[in-house]
């Protein structure tokens, strides 16, 4: 069976020695010192000036809400993992959800301005699979009306944009630290800012608003992680380079066998320190996006439909036409992508792939004779490149 992702695991005697320490100190959770050298290790690592681990992603987002006082309407994107949106709603504001590009499947920039209104209070974004938004533009039109800008980046680990980590830009990023994450602390996520008082705010808000024995200086909540998961993710640090370069391999290969699949790649914004967290491939109908998904599954390869539905779909928000993001989250399929997958397996899914589309193509052609081959499209800036050797 190849499922769409495996969580990364360090090995045992790595994670108990951790345990190990845990049971000396008995000190469980409250900013114990496991995740003090976590926030530690990844300042460091990411290069950010300031962090806070938190008990997950959309905790990490409900906390950037709610620290940024937003209220009214927040311009966001449809196509993001659901959490994106249902924190805007359980926060107590309105949704305004503003179309994708079809080429980066972010939101269009272009189309932000538009739906701004008097009652406008932030931009919420998804860099949707860890290919960053359009940062300068998203930035310029907030400051021109006055608005707060938060980056869900829970898919982003180890992106970089213009030299700086991904998690540096707006006035809030979040990201996730769960399992099927490409970095993870079991569960988990984080907060960043460069505004030292939201800091200070987002860390009184993440421990019940305490700011000493028996006071509360703020409205609080229990956001709080624990030194178990603090241990997961020092483990996993130590492993994140070799994760990251495993996710550049292997996406390189499914590239290079795939070229001539009649799919559209994610065009991924110019940048070199791409994670490649996920390898979305988009086909140009629903029906054969189903069939290659039937078909691999026949063979016990479970690929993911990321993101499906829509959330401008969902039964709780106001339901407006989203085109691009609603073609895109029915055409789109999620291929198997993590460490332990193998070169054989990855070479079966794509053999899979290829066969189906030529089944596909000879039905066609025995009905219409004389129509033209559809045009071949594989967009992408993803040029397989350097190859990893090795150990690899
Ligand atoms: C995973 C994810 C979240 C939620 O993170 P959790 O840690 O699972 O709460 C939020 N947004 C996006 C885009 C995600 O992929």
């Amino acid at each position: 069976m190849i499922p769409v992702t495996k969580p990364f695991l360090p090995s045992e005697k790595e994670f108990t020695n951790y345990i190990k320490s845990i049971w000396e100190r008995q000190w469980l959770t409250n900013n114990g010192p496991l995740v003090n050298t976590l926030e530690l290790g990844l300042k460091e690592y990411l290069k950010v000036d300031h962090l806070l681990f938190v008990s997950n992603g959309t905790v990490a987002l409900q906390l950037a809400i709610k620290a940024l006082n937003l209220s009214g309407e927040v311009i966001t994107t449809p196509f993001s993992f659901v959490a994106t949106t249902s924190v805007i709603v359980w926060q107590g504001c309105k949704p305004v959800f503003v179309d994708i590009d079809p080429d980066t499947f972010n939101i269009d920039p272009y189309k932000i301005e538009a739906a701004i209104t008097s009652k406008t209070s932030a931009i919420l974004a998804t860099h949707v699979f860890g290919n960053p938004c359009a940062i300068e533009l998203i930035q310029q039109i907030a400051d021109k009306h006055n608005l707060k800008v938060i980056y869900d980046a829970a898919h982003c680990f180890g992106t970089r944009y213009k030299n700086k980590s991904i998690f540096a830009y707006g006035d809030i990023t979040t990201t996730s630290f769960h399992s099927t994450k490409l970095f993870h602390t079991i569960e988990g996520g984080a907060v960043f800012t460069k505004d030292s008082a939201l800091l200070k705010k987002m860390a009184l808000m993440r421990n019940f608003g305490y700011s000493g024995i028996d006071t509360f200086s703020e409205q609080g909540i229990n956001a709080k992680n624990c030194e178990f998961h603090a241990a997961m993710g020092l483990c996993n640090l130590k492993h994140i380079d070799d994760i990251l370069k495993m996710r550049k391999y292997l996406s390189e290969q499914y590239l290079d066998r795939l070229v001539n699949l009649r799919v559209q790649f994610q065009k991924i914004q110019a940048n070199d320190d791409y994670n490649y967290a996920y390898f979305p491939i988009l086909f140009e109908s629903e029906s054969l996006m189903q069939q290659a998904k039937a078909n691999l599954e026949m063979a016990q390869i479970y690929c993911r439909r990321y993101f499906y539905p829509s959330l401008s779909e969902l039964p709780y928000v106001e339901n407006v036409e989203m085109p691009v993001s609603k073609s895109v989250a029915s055409r789109i399929l999620c291929l198997p992508l993590y460490h332990t997958l193998t070169v054989s397996d990855l070479d079966m899914i794509c053999r899979l792939l290829l066969r189906g589309q030529n089944f596909n193509e000879n039905q066609v052609q025995k009905v219409h004779q004389t129509e033209k081959p559809a045009p071949h499209h594989p967009i992408s800036n993803r040029k397989p490149t350097v190859k990893v050797n090795g150990s690899l």
